[in-house]
Parts: C-alpha cells; structure tokens; sequence
C-alpha cells in the first residue's frame, strides 16, 4: 500500500527551501507595539542565517494593505509573501480564524505555479499558521515543524488582574496542531513540559532550540553617550522596560517598583527616571493610555518617559543609557529583549516566569523575582542598579554571549534534518 503523497525524493541533511508561516505579523514589521513581538524577530533573524547557509526561506505572511507588493525581499535567499486573504487592513487575532481558508488558499496556490516538490519543509509560528501548515503538509508531503511562541493554557494560568482569558477556539485549534505537526520546537525546558504535560505531547517530537541574539548589533557601548542622546542626565538612575505594553508584560509593575522606590529613599527622587519603550498591544490596545494614567496617579509622571517602539540603534540607545532593563511579564516564553539588554552590558531584574530563568542568570547577570510585589521589585532595582551594578553588568555581557542567531540556526537546521528523517522513514513504512 502506498500513501497518496508520498515522493521519494532524495533527502538531504538540508533542505533546499523551506515555507515559513507568519499568518498574523510581518518580519518586515516594526517589533514593540501590536502583534509585532520577538515572533518577528526570531523568524527575520533564523531565516536571514539560513539563508547565508544556502538554505532559501520564503515567509507567507497576510496582506494588511492593498499597495503591498506581493513579494519583498527581506535578504538575499529570503522573501516575504503578502497573501490577499480578507480586508487590506490589520484585523486583530480574534477575527483572523474566518480567513484561514483564504490564507491556505494563497499558500497552495503560490506552490502550485512551481514543479512539486518546490517546499522541502514547512516552519510555522503561532498556533494560527500552524491551522495552515498541517493543510499544506498533508497537501504538499513534507514535514510540518511548528513553534507556537505561546501557549493558550500557560498564558490563561498566569494572567494579570483583569486581564481577558485567551478563548476556547484557540485552546482546541493550538491542541490540533501539537497532534498534527512533526516537529515542535520549544525555547526551553519549561516549555517542554509545559507542552506533554498541557496538550499531551509526544516528547520524542519535541525539540528544545534556545532562541538568540544579534551580538553585533546589541554590544556594550558608552552609557553617557546614550544617555546624552536620550537627554538624560548622566548621573540619573535609569530603569528601563521595553517591549510590547500589555497586561501580560507587567510595566505596571516597574512604574510601581519605582514609586515605592522613591517613597522609600525620597534621595533618588531627583535622579530617578524610567524610560518605557514600545506601544500597546493585545488586550493593552483596549486602554492604550492606562500606564500613563497609572504613572499620574503613582505621583511618578514627571519622572516616567515614555518612547515610541525603537528601531535601529534607538533601542540600543534605550539599553545602554539603562542601569537596568526590567522584565516584568506575567508569563515569557523566553524574553528576547532580556538578552538583548545583556547583550548591551545592561543587567536585567526579571520575573522568575517561563523562560526568563534560562534568559537571566540569577545573581550573575541579574535578579530574578519570585513575585509582581512592588516592595520586592524596588529591594531588587536598587540591588541591580545601585548595589551590584558593576558586577551584574560583566555577568550580563558573558550570559548574553552563551546565545547567538547561528546557533540558534544550527539547532533549528539540525531539527529540520530530524524531521526530515523521520518524515520519511515514515512514509516508508506505510508504502511496505
Ligand atoms: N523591540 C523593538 N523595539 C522596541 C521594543 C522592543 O524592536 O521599542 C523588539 C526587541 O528588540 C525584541 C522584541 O521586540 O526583540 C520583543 O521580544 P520579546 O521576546 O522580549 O517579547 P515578545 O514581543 O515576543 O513578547
């Protein structure tokens, strides 16, 4: 008996091209406001690596306006595809499900215009594109590895006060796709477990690939200068967030810390200044202007600024002008922009949540906190900045240099070879 799409190609160690699936978010967007996260980033940074390694990436994302072009090559050997599937405009994560069928519809269609066998694999991120992947996977017969990037059940267990629940179609539609995909490619070890203990996965299909950063960009650089630029003055004491705003990543709970900061040592009043770098997000979009409100009503207003999402060296500029970069979330599947701070010799004071314990050393290249208490995120920003500054910094800069996109890349390109593998030994299987 044979299977229908079985092809018995000649399988590399590498694939020649792989599909990516990004249906809710561009890597061309700008990430730190709306749906533009560390998704993006790790898909623009992992397929930019690839492809340096001849390996040809092509990422499916949805059209949001009509005069996109329908192909944008982000690098050589990378392109982006906008499929037309629903209204030119930016539709937010609830209403995206009803053009899954369009979206499909786009993916198979550009496959079809090529010979068979143009996909060696299919990568998609978020449990939407996975909807999409497991489709083309059957379709196309090549293996399905997915990332979800977060997790329904995990996010619901560890929500902030208030916040909206993630629904019940997303819970059904994410467990689908842990049944369906080959691969599942997690950031740590938390989120293994959390992924067989939660959805039942097989743990022989799940790989653990620590995410990376650019160290060529995010390097410890001069604090005055940055802080000249920011208009900061030099002898200040900088706390910093930076990040999509929305309940889920707690910058309430900085601005918090730092008025029981300066309630605690009015002395720091003059010098204390906390820079919040992003715009809102997720359910943060039904009150965009909440955490300027909670800055006001904290007393903390003239001593809070707050930054537009920052490209390019802006939020390099943002890290180093930092005595310390906090990381408050509720719940992380990793927390790049911990790294990132590091990376730039900034320590970090983060929630013990998720994977910020991988992402932060505790006490080398900062602190952890158990809790969202006010009290115990002022004791540790003043720890980190005031007490171990110096000390963390060093850590900070040797953690972040343990990661990097290439050996994120390796990792993922060694999965890929596994899921390859094992696709086809499969197939096999079934056609004797
Ligand atoms: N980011 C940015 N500009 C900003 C704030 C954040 O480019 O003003 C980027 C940052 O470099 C990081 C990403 O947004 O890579 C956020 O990733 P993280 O894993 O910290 O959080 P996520 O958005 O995935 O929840």
């Amino acid at each position: 008996m044979t299977i229908s799409w079985y092809r018995p190609a000649a399988v590399t160690q590498q694939p020649r091209r792989v599909a990516v699936l990004s249906v809710h978010t561009s890597p061309l967007e700008q990430p730190g406001t709306g749906d533009a996260g560390g998704m993006n980033v790790y898909i623009a940074q992992t397929a930019q690596e690839m492809a340096r390694r001849g390996v040809e990436v092509e990422v499916f994302t949805r059209a949001t306006a009509s005069d996109q072009p329908p192909v944008v090559e982000l690098a050589p050997g990378v392109l982006v595809r906008h499929v037309p599937a629903g209204p030119f405009e930016p539709l937010s994560r609830s209403e995206l499900p009803a053009q899954l069928c369009a979206f499909t519809n786009g993916v198979l269609r550009t496959e079809a215009f090529h010979e068979p066998g143009y996909y060696d694999l299919i990568h998609s991120h978020y449990w939407l594109s996975g909807q999409v992947g497991w489709l083309a996977r059957n379709r196309w017969g090549v293996p399905l590895v997915h990332t979800a990037h977060t997790l329904a059940k995990v996010k619901n267990a560890a929500l902030a006060e208030g916040d909206t629940p993630e629904p019940r179609t997303r819970v059904i539609g994410e467990q689908q796709v842990v049944d369906e995909a080959d691969q599942l490619i997690v950031n740590t070890g938390v989120e293994a477990d959390q992924l067989v203990e939660l959805y039942g996965a097989d743990p022989r299909a799940v790989r653990t690939v620590s995410p990376g950063v650019d160290l060529e960009r995010f390097r410890p650089g001069s604090q005055d200068e940055a802080r000249d630029r920011l208009g900061l003055s030099r002898d200040a004491v900088v706390l910093a967030f930076a990040g999509r705003i929305q309940p889920l990543k707690a910058p309430d709970v900085l601005l918090r810390a730092a008025a029981e900061l300066v309630r605690t040592r009015p002395e720091l009043r003059s010098r204390l200044v906390v820079l919040v770098a992003g715009g809102p997000s997720g359910s943060g979009l039904d009150q965009p202007e909440s955490l300027k409100a909670l800055a006001v009503s904290l007393g903390i207003d003239d001593l809070t600024r707050f930054l537009p999402p920052q490209a390019g060296d802006g939020l390099v500029t943002v890290y180093r002008a930092a005595d310390v970069v906090a990381v408050p979330s509720h719940n992380e599947s990793f927390g790049l922009v911990a790294l990132e701070a590091q990376a730039c010799g900034t320590p970090v004071v983060a929630a013990s949540v998720g994977g910020l314990p991988v992402a932060v050393d505790h006490g080398v290249s900062g602190l952890l906190v158990g809790s969202h208490r006010a009290p115990e995120w002022a004791e540790a920003l003043a720890e980190a900045a005031l007490r171990r500054r110096g000390e963390l910094a060093d850590g900070a800069v040797r953690h972040a240099r343990r990661f990097s996109w290439q050996r994120t890349t390796d990792a993922l390109l060694g999965s890929y070879a596994d899921a390859r593998g094992a696709f086809r030994r499969a197939a096999l299987e079934v056609a004797v």
